[in-house]
């Protein structure tokens, strides 16, 4: 049975989506009624929200919906696990044009499920919202479990600390480049069937674009091992190292020889979502975390001791607009 959101009415497209979605083990009232309602045994709990919206965040001509069900999910889970807790829950508000199919939502349902599974498997989705816009809309709310740690925040790094990350730098944004120069008409407009065969002829290259997979499990043991500040890199590691810099009242020293081999897309690129995070000096690193730098006294961001500007960080809306790509 196919047919649009249109046709089938909410209750009944929300009836073939439920089974496909994750299971959470804070769950103790699921799906279905007016609230889910989950267990808390910390006494506190982590929560964020980010919004994926058709245009300035995806293009359906680049991204399919299982696609963008995983990197809603991914990119909730990496806020999460920047603040060294365990994801518990998520709750998904959809709007989705009339037209939708209910085979689109399924395909989006199990990107989540699947995103769930690799990343958090103790995470689920415990509810959300389906609504009808002409603007495909995916907001997720992010609940997480600090499990009795104090939360890492952007603001305890100190002069002497290493900085550390986890995860790759510039490969999101290098696929993105990717799209914008092959996978776009003659007009600029991003086109499927050139986004398909770049797939598939460069295995890989648009993988962190479309189907990020942040090291989730390393916030976690980032905080079991001392971290003393950390964030996910949204927006460019230059930008992203200068907020723990500004918070933490000191500077950060960035070794380009541990930027791979394209330092300059490393600084700037944007939506990898790996962890960075600082650690007192001599601490072994856990998990994916290898050293990039360190903390020193003084303020903002340094590449082998000059100052680096960040202006280079990730704008959704230049890039939409063709910018730097
Ligand atoms: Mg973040």
């Amino acid at each position: 049975m196919d047919g649009t959101l249109g046709e089938l009415g909410e209750t009944a497209v929300l009836a073939r989506i439920f089974p496909r979605l994750p299971a959470s083990s804070a769950q103790l009232v699921g799906p279905g009624d007016d609230a889910a309602v989950l267990a808390a045994p910390d006494g506190r709990f982590v929560v964020t929200t980010d919004t994926m919206i058709h245009g300035p965040d995806f293009r359906l001509a680049w991204s399919s919906f299982e696609d963008l069900g995983w990197k809603a999910a991914a990119t909730n889970l990496s806020d999460v696990a920047a603040m060294g807790a365990v994801p518990t829950a998520l709750v998904v508000a959809l709007a989705v044009p009339a037209t939708a199919s209910v085979l689109d939502l399924e395909r989006l349902a199990d990107g989540f499920r699947l995103a769930c599974e690799a990343l958090a498997p103790a995470c689920g989705v415990v509810g959300g919202d389906l609504s009808v816009s002409d603007t495909l809309t995916i907001a997720v709310t992010a609940f997480g479990d600090l499990e009795g740690r104090a939360p890492v925040l952007r603001s305890g790094a100190r002069a002497g600390d290493v900085v550390a990350l986890s995860g790759t730098l510039g490969a999101a944004a290098a696929g993105l480049r990717a799209l914008f120069e092959r996978a776009t008409d003659p007009a600029g407009e991003p086109d499927a069937e050139l986004a398909t065969a770049l797939r598939s002829s460069h295995p890989g290259l648009l993988d962190t674009q479309l189907r990020p997979v942040p090291p989730i499990a390393d916030g976690r043991l980032a905080a079991l091992a001392g971290a003393t500040a950390m964030l996910d890199v949204s927006d460019g590691l230059g930008l992203d190292a200068r907020r723990i810099a500004s918070a933490s009242r000191a500077a950060i020293d960035l070794d380009p020889s541990a930027l791979g081999a394209d330092p300059a897309l490393a600084l700037s690129g944007g939506e990898d979502h790996g962890l960075l995070a600082t650690f007192p000096a001599g601490t072994e690193l856990p998990g994916g975390f290898r050293a990039i730098g360190r903390v020193v006294a003084g303020d903002g961001v340094l590449v082998d001791g000059v100052p680096y500007d960040a202006r280079g960080g990730w704008d959704p809306y230049d890039d939409w607009n063709g910018g730097r790509g």
